[in-house]
């Protein structure tokens, strides 16, 4: 690593202060469970470190108003421990036992996991976020067996958070606060799926910090159903979060959200708008899948998450149903 300054404030006031216009001026660290690694790889070397561990304001996890108040330095196990999670958010609470590390859930934060960088091996081994050489990406010809079946162009690596197709199947909505104000970003328009590799996948601007998530108290029945290789230390390989609002035992609106499987958290509007007005059942929770796996474009070696896409829908479904 190289030689660095390290800050420890303790408001967000301050800690905006000592953050920078570009992005090697100063990075923000919550629990570091990425960023350090990062850095030890050198794909980033931040002149200064800004600690927000130590903000209280950033913590916390409350009703407010109609909605639920998460504070950006929440960490993993604040979010399973919480009651008011889990009562009306079962998408979230899942969501977050999917991470079954005990010390990425002590450290790992949920504005941390919001920014986290894309697990992309080729990204991960210094050929940049969009993995060109030679004007071309690495990726379609390369091992490509965890990367994008959907939106894939010129980005093929997969959104690596798994908080962010609950949120925004539920839609949150984004707090960022720099030295200049602050601005709210719905969290469905915080992912970006980048077209120069300059660009990041999340519309966060040197010189901010993620303050808080805020997500409506809105009654749905919601889930969220992950399919993993294996139970620990790893990224799903697919998972769907759902949000049904319902009219009696029909569904009058549904959000379903696929994570993993593209860019960004994605939706899928044919298994949304085909919900619509049914109820759901065996029947109607497979033929979601199967709509929501429609247009999958994989590559030479993921076709087998076309698959987990209609599963992980269907038994997201068939558990919000039962939620
Ligand atoms: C073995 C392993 C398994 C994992 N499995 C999963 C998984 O299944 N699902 C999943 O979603 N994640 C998984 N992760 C990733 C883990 O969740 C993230 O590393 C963690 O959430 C990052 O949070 P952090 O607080 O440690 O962030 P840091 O490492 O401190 O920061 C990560 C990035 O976000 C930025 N950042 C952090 N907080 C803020 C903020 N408030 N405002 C602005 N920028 C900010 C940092 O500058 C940095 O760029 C796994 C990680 C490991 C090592």
């Amino acid at each position: 690593m190289n030689a660095l300054e390290y800050a420890n404030p303790t408001t967000l006031k301050d800690a905006v202060a000592l953050l920078g216009p570009s992005w090697n001026d100063a990075a923000v660290l919550a629990g570091g469970t990425d960023l350090i690694s990062m850095m030890k790889d050198l794909l980033v070397s931040p002149r200064r470190l800004v600690n927000i561990k130590n903000i209280a304001e950033l913590g916390g996890i409350a009703r407010k108003g109609g909605a639920l108040r998460i504070g950006a330095a929440a960490t993993f196990d604040d979010l399973a421990s919480s009651a008011a999670v889990r009562a009306e958010f079962p998408a979230l609470t899942e969501a977050v036992l999917g991470v079954t590390s005990p010390q990425i859930r002590n450290m790992g934060t949920a504005g941390g996991d919001l920014c986290q960088r894309p697990r992309c091996w080729f990204y991960r081994t210094g050929n940049g976020l969009l993995a060109i050489k030679d004007g071309k990406s690495l990726v379609p010809e390369g091992d490509n067996r965890y990367h994008a079946i959907f939106g894939g162009g010129p980005a093929y690596f997969v959104s690596a958070s798994s908080l962010g197709p609950a949120l925004v199947a539920l839609n949150a909505k984004l707090r960022l606060v720099s030295a200049a104000g602050e601005r709210t970003v719905e969290a469905a328009r915080f992912f970006v799926s980048p077209q120069t590799p300059e660009q990041r996948e999340v519309d966060l601007r040197p010189g901010e910090i993620l303050a808080d998530i805020t997500v409506p108290l809105v009654k749905t029945r919601n889930f969220t159903y992950e399919v993993r290789q294996k139970e620990a230390l790893d990224w799903p390989l697919t998972a769907a979060s759902v949000a049904l609002t319902m009219d009696g035992s029909r569904v009058k609106s549904a959000k379903i959200v696929l994570g993993h499987v593209a860019p960004t958290p994605w939706s899928a509007a044919k298994a949304e708008a085909f919900l619509t007005g049914k109820s759901i059942d065996e029947t109607t929770a497979a033929a979601a899948g199967d709509a929501a796996a429609d247009g999958a474009q994989p590559l030479s070696g993921n076709a087998y998450k076309v698959q987990l896409v209609k599963v992980a829908v269907k038994r997201a479904l068939l558990a919000a149903a039962r939620a």
